[in-house]
């Protein structure tokens, strides 16, 4: 399924719940600005090519627009304009003052070297520098992107608009106004909503059996705070292939392995090699999918035997699959809430840019835990209250608060 065709079927599920009129409805469909525009990159051997790069900047209702930026050679319109209306709706559930937007090159970053890396980044900057701005719309790391690329935009546009305006990009590295706590965020935020189904549902970590696919900034990040704190990751995955021990895998030595080999599918002492299809269909009590949109399918939705799935990629589930899914009664935790935390970090982040002060990482990953836990029961409310589905009560907490804001500020009667 196409990604703004799912982000679109989950936006109109809530709106009928609400009662929006069909004006409201497509008021909060529609992005406020898309942009599309060729960004000439000098590759090392002096030739000069042009890649497509994108921004949309979906809705801005309770703030600046807020959205990452990700290199993927894949990306196309569709995806960045689903990913800007999931990230209108997360910044609203955490109850964040940030709208929702995203952007992305559609290249292969592999394929660069560093210094090309540093031109195409600093080209996205240069030709969105109109429309990005602390008090504007504020980028951030996805796919393929991180601090260090953070650093690269930050810098250009300094030198662009000759301010040194650090809440510009958030993700940025500790040493150029970064935020303690920020590369971890997305995973131990995913692992706070583990947290709350544990409370709610009384498994033990020990007893409890997590197949994770991606091991990315997330996807490494959850399995190191879900381990720690004594979860049976029976399974890894990146993009060569998936590592699996019902036992339970030895994360230490997965971990050294992809520092050392580059993929988790090299630590064959620790368990044995399936595919990225099979781990989904693991007999496992967690299921995360870390990596990218549209894995979970009608292809697989039926052979999937999770008890619960943490979203922590965005749009890792069709709608199809989803209500197929419903039917086997297992629990959903989606996207704009699991995956949060990243942008409540970052949020915590430009915060301390525009204050000029920095906090300790206790005092980030306290108030992270908090925000989290909020989310979760405000969503958790109106589920039970509603009898709707996580994802359902997610949209509705989010759509009341961005409703509320356009009708104060007369977009929406
Ligand atoms: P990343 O580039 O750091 O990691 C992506 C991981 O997915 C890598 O391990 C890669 O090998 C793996 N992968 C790629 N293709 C795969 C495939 N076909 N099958 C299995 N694994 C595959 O990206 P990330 O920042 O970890 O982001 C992962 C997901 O989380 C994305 O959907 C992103 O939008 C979402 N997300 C990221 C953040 C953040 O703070 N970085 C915040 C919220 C949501």
């Amino acid at each position: 399924m196409n990604p703004l065709e799912n982000a679109l079927t989950q936006l109109k599920q809530a709106a009928h719940i609400l009662h929006l009129s069909p004006e409201s409805l497509q008021a909060l469909a529609t992005p406020k600005r898309v942009i599309e525009t060729a960004i000439p990159l000098l590759h090392d051997d002096g030739v000069l090519r042009y890649y497509r790069g994108y921004r949309v900047q979906h809705n801005d209702a309770r703030g600046p627009f807020k959205g990452g930026i990700r290199f993927h050679p894949s990306i196309d319109l569709d995806e960045v304009r689903a990913l800007a209306l999931w990230m209108t709706i997360k910044t609203a559930v955490v109850d964040l003052p940030f709208g929702g937007a995203k952007g992305g090159i559609a290249i292969d970053p592999a394929m660069l070297s560093s210094a090309e890396c540093e031109r195409l980044s600093r080209g996205y900057v240069t030709a969105f520098a109109d429309c990005i701005g602390p008090h504007k719309d504020v980028p951030a790391p996805d796919v393929n992107t991180n601090g260090k690329i953070m650093a690269w935009m930050a810098d250009q546009y300094a030198l662009l608009s000759g301010q040194n305006q650090m809440g510009v990009v958030t993700g940025k590295p500790l040493a150029y106004g970064g935020s303690h706590g920020r590369e971890a965020a997305t995973g131990l935020g995913g692992l706070y909503i583990l947290d709350e189904l544990q409370k709610l549902n009384g498994f033990t970590p020990n007893e409890t059996s997590i197949a994770v696919q991606g091991f990315g900034n997330v996807g490494f990040h959850f399995v190191h705070y879900a381990y720690k704190a004594g979860y049976k990751i029976i399974a890894v995955s990146d993009s060569n292939g998936a590592l699996y021990n019902e036992k339970g895998l030895d994360i230490t030595a997965v971990v050294a392995c992809k520092n050392e080999k580059g993929t988790v599918t090299a630590a064959q002492n620790c368990g044995r090699n399936i595919s990225n299809e099979e781990l989904l269909t693991l007999g496992t009590d967690v299921l995360v999918p870390a990596a990218l949109e549209n894995v979970i399918t009608p292809l697989n939705a039926e052979n999937i035997k999770a008890r619960y799935i943490i979203e922590l990629a965005n749009g890792p589930t069709t709608a199809e699959a989803e209500a197929m899914l419903g039917k086997k009664h297992i629990t959903i935790v989606p996207d704009v809430l699991a995956n949060a935390g990243g942008v409540t970090v970052s949020y915590f982040e430009w915060l301390q840019n525009l204050s000029c002060e920095y906090w300790s990482e206790d005092d980030v990953v306290s108030r992270l835990k908090k925000r989290m836990h909020e989310a979760f029961l405000s969503v958790w409310q109106r589920h039970k209250e509603m009898g709707i589905d996580l994802r359902t009560a997610s949209y509705v907490c989010a759509l009341e608060r961005i409703i509320a804001a356009m009708k104060v500020r007369g977009s929406l009667q």
